[in-house]
Formats: C-alpha cells, sequence, structure tokens
C-alpha cells in the first residue's frame, strides 16, 4: 500500500511506478535494497532461514523469539512463507513488512499463483515493494487439494511459476527466487522435468533457485548437474530441516514427496520415544547432511526453521566450530 509519505515525496512520474510494485525514489536502508544473488556471490557460504505467519499470539511471541536470537548470527536472509491457496497473504505482508522495518535482516518474500487473478498478484507485489522488499521467491504453489493432486489454474490467473517470474520482474526492480525439488516435484513426470523447468524459471528472469528439505545430499548434486548440463549457472541452494519431532518430519516427508532415507530413518527410529534424543540425533543429522551439501559445492543453506531458532543454531555452531 502507498502511505502518504510516499505519495508526497514522489513525482508523477514515479508514483505510477510506485503503483505498479516498482521501488520507491526514497533511500531505502541498506539492508533491505541488498540483492539475494549479488550476496550469494559475495557470501561464500550463504545462510537463509525460513519462517511462516503464525496463527495467535502465542506463535507471534515463539517467533518473534526465534527472529531475535537468529539476528545477530547475520543470516544472508530470511524468507516468509505464503500459506497454502493464499490463505495468509494479510499475515505475510505484513509480517514481512515487519521484519522489514523492525530488524537488521534482508527478508524475502514468498508469492504464490493460488486463487489469485493477476491483477491481485500485481497488487501483493506493489504491497511488498512499498514495504521496501526487493527479493520475492516466486511459487506456482500446490493445488487447493493438496500436493499431488490435479491442478487448475485461477481464471485471469497464471498457471505455472516461470509466469509469476516475468510478472514479478515486469513490475519492478526485484529480484527473484524460484523453488526447486531435488526428490521430484509429485506433479513431475521425471527428473529431468523438473530441471527442464528449473531452466524455464531461469530463462524468465529467476536468478537462484531454492529447494524443498532434502536428507539425500545426491539428488541435490543430480539437480545441480542436470541444470548446469542445460547451461545454467543458477545458483541452487539447498533447503534444510533439522529433525525435531519424528512424526512431523515423517508428515512433512510424505506431503512434499521428498524420500527420507532407510539410515535417517533407523537412527530416528531407534531414540523415537525420547524427545530430547530425537532433537539431539536430529540436528546430528542436519550437520552432516549440511557439511556434504557444502563440500559439494552448494552455495548456501536454507533452514526450514519451523518458527523455532534451537535447532538451527545448534547445527550453525557446529558447522563453524
Ligand atoms: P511450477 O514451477 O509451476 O511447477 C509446478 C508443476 O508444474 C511441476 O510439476 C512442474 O514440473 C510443472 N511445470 C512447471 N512449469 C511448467 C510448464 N511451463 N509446462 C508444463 N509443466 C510445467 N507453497 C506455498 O503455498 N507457499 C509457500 O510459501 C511455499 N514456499 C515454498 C518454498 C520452497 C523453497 C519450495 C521448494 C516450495 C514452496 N512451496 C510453497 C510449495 C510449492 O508452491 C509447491 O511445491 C508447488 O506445487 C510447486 O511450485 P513451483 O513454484 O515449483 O511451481
Amino acid at each position: 500500500m502507498l502511505n502518504g509519505l510516499s505519495l508526497r515525496a514522489c513525482g508523477s512520474h514515479s508514483l505510477a511506478g510506485m503503483a505498479r510494485g516498482t521501488s520507491s525514489i526514497l533511500p531505502q536502508p541498506e539492508h533491505l535494497s541488498r540483492s539475494i544473488p549479488r550476496l550469494l556471490a559475495e557470501a561464500g557460504t550463504a545462510y537463509s532461514f525460513e519462517f511462516f505467519p503464525p496463527k495467535d499470539d502465542v506463535g507471534e511471541r515463539t517467533l518473534w523469539e526465534a527472529i531475535r536470537h537468529l539476528e545477530p548470527i547475520r543470516p544472508t536472509f530470511v524468507s516468509v512463507t505464503y500459506g497454502a491457496g493464499g490463505s495468509t497473504r494479510d499475515r505475510t505482508v505484513r509480517l514481512t513488512s515487519r521484519i522489514a522495518r523492525e530488524t537488521t535482516l534482508t527478508p524475502m518474500a514468498h508469492l504464490t499463483c493460488v486463487g489469485s487473478t493477476v491483477a491481485e498478484l500485481r497488487q501483493v507485489v506493489g504491497e511488498y515493494a512499498s514495504a521496501g522488499v526487493r527479493n520475492v521467491l516466486a511459487l506456482r504453489g500446490d493445488p487447493p487439494g493438496g500436493p499431488g493432486s490435479p491442478w487448475t489454474p485461477q481464471p485471469d490467473g497464471l498457471n505455472h511459476a516461470d509466469e509469476l517470474v516475468a510478472l514479478v520482474r515486469s513490475l519492478g526492480t526485484f529480484t527473484v527466487g524460484v523453488a526447486a525439488f531435488p526428490d521430484q516435484h509429485p506433479e513431475s513426470s521425471s527428473l529431468d522435468q523438473d530441471a527442464d523447468v528449473l531452466v524455464r524459471k531461469a530463462d524468465a528472469g529467476a536468478e537462484f533457485a531454492v529447494t524443498q528439505f532434502v536428507f539425500d545430499p545426491d539428488s541435490y548434486v543430480r539437480l545441480r548437474d542436470r541444470v548446469v548440463a542445460r547451461g545454467r549457472n543458477l545458483p541452487i541452494i539447498p533447503g534444510l530441516m533439522p529433525v525435531t519431532s519424528f512424526g512431523q518430519v515423517r508428515r512433512m516427508a510424505e506431503l512434499s514427496g521428498t524420500p527420507l532415507p532407510a539410515v535417517v530413518v533407523s537412527r530416528l527410529e531407534a531414540v523415537a520415544d525420547d524427545p530430547a534424543a530425537i532433537h539431539e540425533v536430529g540436528v546430528q543429522i542436519a550437520t552432516e547432511l549440511a557439511g556434504r551439501l557444502l563440500a559439494e559445492g552448494a552455495p548456501g543453506l536454507h533452514f526450514y526453521t519451523m518458527n523455532k531458532s534451537l535447532a538451527t543454531l545448534e547445527v550453525f555452531a557446529n558447522l563453524r566450530g
């Protein structure tokens, strides 16, 4: 949304630009205007953390505690998810804007096509722009019936993420990232199709990709190599989810179509009745996986934090230690 100050400060030419979602001509704090591809090139190893908009006050407090614990380790960026079917649109915009305003962190806003017309998507992009958010993760989103169910595009909406990449790029000076699926997207027919789709998104203007969480480093390497073989140099950041609950990771793995390797399952099963031991083994597994992914040349690690800081901080400390 345009605020009064921006309206007064902008000439009529830039006002038209703002309405299209382009950047304000007012000086932006440095942490907001950082472009993720540039940060990836400079960072050596990039660390990013993903949050979701909480549903209630208790969740809000837990999240902000996590944000304040993670802020001092100066992650490369943090991201905020866009709920299934666009269900958290207002909360996502509000949380991303608050992170932009009240922290030193560089936010990346997720955006999906589900349930929105192009006009509505343009409006959300405009809201991100007026909050100073420069980095957007452009996604199609899961079908309303859940991952793997048939996809029906919204009338006057977009059909695939590559179209959203092009739309966001056309609306201003955004840098745009996309999703990648090392273990094959549930609707995809093959790993080659996944690599082709990633190439299509890069050609539409995506400058980096973040993967679904992985437990098998080889699947990450296979996807990355397929993209390189297609002549694209897109940085692909692997997603990492430190396990803190066996039930939760099993559910999420099933939903996302990410196989849990037998060796991971047996290590977790061995301590399944002991929550503290699950946490400890989950952090060990994530630390080993992170080490392998970085040794394979991954440009960084994207932590699925589940709005908690402890496991992420422990993995981070192990990697630094
Ligand atoms: P697309 O790239 O459009 O791919 C969807 C399917 O269509 C794939 O099977 C692909 O192979 C196929 N396809 C793509 N382009 C074409 C084409 N041109 N022609 C034919 N077939 C094509 N979901 C949310 O709701 N909110 C979030 O915040 C969110 N964040 C995520 C963050 C990450 C890092 C990841 C990995 C996923 C996230 N998701 C989120 C889930 C994601 O939206 C779903 O997995 C969705 O089903 C796929 O999105 P996509 O952007 O990859 O879609």
